[in-house]
């Protein structure tokens, strides 16, 4: 017998004391969330939407903000897209916006809210983790749900030796013990107490051992070497510059707008590339340099300049609008973007 299948077997052996003690550290210790407070099936929809790579820090401003707009299905359903997309603006991964958008639209006044995690897996942008949350939180299906604070846990607990390649072939791994584990009479609480137990106590770096609720149920623990696990191959990243350019004319600014097919940032505005402005990327870098940026995006590290350029003579071409600098609160932009042309602007006036 190997490690793995005895620390794994010990511990679904003891299932039942397991959830006990998580389901009551949870319901003792947990954070009071909005989508927690007053929970909705909407409200656990919205929230797990914007939950997915993001912490629970930054959503919070946003859901508030996103519930007083858009209380329900039937008003996102009717709202339009630029106002969705303005709600969204500065949370990232903006096709989540637009999944959910599509969602609410399918699921509107006369539709029927599916109850099960395979109804919910069928609707726009939703995925397993999603598709579980909400059945099990909303609508009590005792699903599992499987993210990087599960996978670590577990890996944790089962003191896992295995080699994974990434977090998505790690959450496959560990998905039958996890659905082995779920309560199934709290299974809302129960994803949401191990959710919680991985974003406080055992967390990435020093977990919070000896406050763990589970401790008692943890190999790695035992033996001291919880950092250890899960142990993942190293992420390759790669290395990307682009050349910006901030071009003005008559109190406007000149946008590069994402089309609505687009993959990524569809809809939205952002500084032009050199490139996308009809502008020899050599000749734009020699122009002066406003400002340099530099941000992770999936597995590449990116490090943008932007350098202030003359208009591209003629109609701007294609994707390109002027937006005069008043009008600019009143466009989605994405994040980092909205973000350099106000320290742009603002630099400026100082
Ligand atoms: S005892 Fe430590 S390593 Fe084990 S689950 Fe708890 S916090 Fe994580």
């Amino acid at each position: 017998m190997t490690r793995k299948t005895s620390a794994r077997d010990a511990l679904v052996a003891r299932r039942g004391p397991f959830q006990e003690a998580l389901l009551a550290w949870y319901r003792a210790c947990r954070r009071p969330l909005p989508w927690r407070e007053s929970p909705s099936p909407y409200g656990t929809v919205v929230s797990e939407f914007m939950l997915q790579q993001t912490r629970v820090a930054t959503v919070l401003p946003y859901f508030e903000r996103w519930m007083a707009a858009l209380p329900d299905f039937a008003a996102l359903a009717a709202a339009p897209g630029a106002t969705v997309l303005r709600l969204w603006e500065g949370l990232g991964y903006y096709s989540r916006a637009r999944s959910l958008h599509r969602l609410a639209k399918a699921v509107a006044p006369p539709g029927e809210l599916p109850r099960t995690a395979g109804g919910w897996a069928e609707l726009p942008g939703v995925g397993p983790y999603t598709a579980a949350a909400v059945a099990s939180i909303a609508f009590g299906e005792p699903r599992a749900c499987v993210d990087g604070n599960v996978v670590r846990i577990l890996a944790r607990l089962t003191r896992d030796p295995a080699r994974h390649r990434d977090g998505a072939s790690a959450s496959r791994a560990f998905a039958p013990l996890a659905q082995e584990l779920v309560n199934a009479r709290a299974p809302g609480d129960h994803n949401q107490a191990m959710m919680e137990l991985g974003a406080t106590v055992c967390v990435r770096r020093r977990p919070s051992c000896p406050v763990c609720p589970v401790r008692g149920f943890c190999a790695a623990a035992g033996a001291g070497d919880p950092e250890a696990y899960p142990s993942l191959e190293p992420k390759r990243t790669e290395r990307l510059s682009v050349v910006r350019v901030w071009c003005e004319r008559g109190g406007a600014v000149l946008l590069h707008r994402n089309g609505s097919g687009a993959r990524r940032l569809a809809d939205l505005h952002e500084l032009p590339t050199a490139c996308q402005a009809g502008l020899d990327p050599a000749r734009a870098c020699a122009g002066p340099l406003i400002a340099r940026k530099a941000r992770g995006i999936t597995r590449f590290r990116v490090l943008e300049s932007i350098h202030s350029a003359r208009p591209p003579p003629g109609r701007p071409g294609p994707g390109l609008v002027w937006v005069r600098i008043g009008d600019l609160g009143s466009i989605a932009m994405s994040g980092p973007h909205r973000r350099w042309t106000t320290q742009i602007l603002l630099a400026r006036k100082g």
